[in-house]
């Protein structure tokens, strides 16, 4: 199964902007822990091997690059770029209880092991470690407490807080709960939101949006600053996505007041016109799309 997606770069522009950045700066300034969340585990991990790619990428970079470091990240037969997952890594575990492969429950404690030997060996290459579960298919699914337990969190604990140099270690999980807190404490976690598709969630904009139409047009400027910043800190097309399933709850669990539903329909439209405005070529600027849904809506 290869997952490196060669279009990963117009999935996730401001993702792949700000790992770009963070690993062209100077003091490579990305965590050698990252902990990716939410329900696409497939768009995770090629967000993940794009990572190892621009890290290993021996010319700038760039998606088209056909250094060998990149070949090889885009066919998956990079020697220091792994996907482990229960499944994997036979040799090392056909001591352990007799288990096969097949039927095995974990990632365990040998493989553990055998992730702190071969890291004691250098390496030339930037080396990244990504962490999930597949089923026997070649689906990917998310680590969690079962596939990923305690124990071999625990043997692992010290090489993820001071791993040698070059070496990344990424996770991809569901919910930042499936990972035990001692992991999650040591690793920057990043919300990757599913690319498969939408999934009526509003977790992101929430604190923000909550009650909106009962801001008074004194505060507009404020809600603007701040709903402004979460669209900077996030993708923006998924912030407008996401007040629109806001705004959608909020229609269908209070259906008899007709004045909130007109209003909320209304503004749902707004914010399509939004996120047209930033989809276009050359997209409008954001600063701008957001101070005028914002006077639109905020009345
Ligand atoms: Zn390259």
């Amino acid at each position: 199964m290869l997952y490196y997606n060669s279009e990963i770069d117009r999935k996730y522009p401001k993702l792949i902007d700000y790992f770009k950045r963070g690993i062209n700066d100077e003091d490579k300034n990305i965590s050698h822990c990252l902990l990716f969340w939410g329900s696409d585990i497939t768009s995770q991990c090629e967000l993940a091997l794009e990572i190892a790619r621009i890290l290993n990428c021996s010319k700038d970079g760039s998606m088209d690059c056909d250094c060998l470091n990149c070949r090889w990240v885009k066919e998956q037969t990079h020697p220091a770029v792994k996907i482990y997952t229960r499944l994997d890594f036979k040799e090392a575990d056909s001591a352990e209880d007799g288990e096969t492969a097949k039927g095995k429950k974990n990632i365990n404690i040998n493989q553990a092991k055998a992730i702190i030997n071969e890291l004691s060996v250098t390496s030339d290459y930037h080396r990244v470690y990504i962490f999930c579960d597949r089923d026997d298919d070649g689906n990917l699914k998310p680590l969690n407490r079962l596939n990923f337990p305690e124990a071999t969190s625990n043997a692992l604990l010290k090489t993820f807080e001071e791993p040698p140099a070059d070496t990344t270690f990424i996770f991809l999980t569901k919910d930042r709960t499936d990972i035990i807190s001692t992991v999650v404490s040591r690793a920057q976690s990043f919300f990757v939101p599913s690319a498969l598709e939408n999934d009526y969630s509003y977790d992101l904009v929430e604190s923000v949006v909550k009650d909106y139409w009962r801001i008074d047009r004194q505060q507009i400027l404020e809600f603007e600053a701040n709903f402004y910043k979460l669209a900077l800190d996030n993708e923006p097309k998924i912030i407008f996505e996401q007040f629109q399933n806001y705004m959608l709850t909020v229609v269908k669990s209070n259906p008899d007041n007709k004045h909130l539903f007109y209003k909320l329909i209304q503004d749902i439209s707004y914010v399509e016109d939004a996120k047209r405005q930033i989809s276009l070529t050359p997209a409008m600027n954001l600063q701008a799309v957001v101070e005028n849904l914002c006077f639109k809506i905020i009345l």
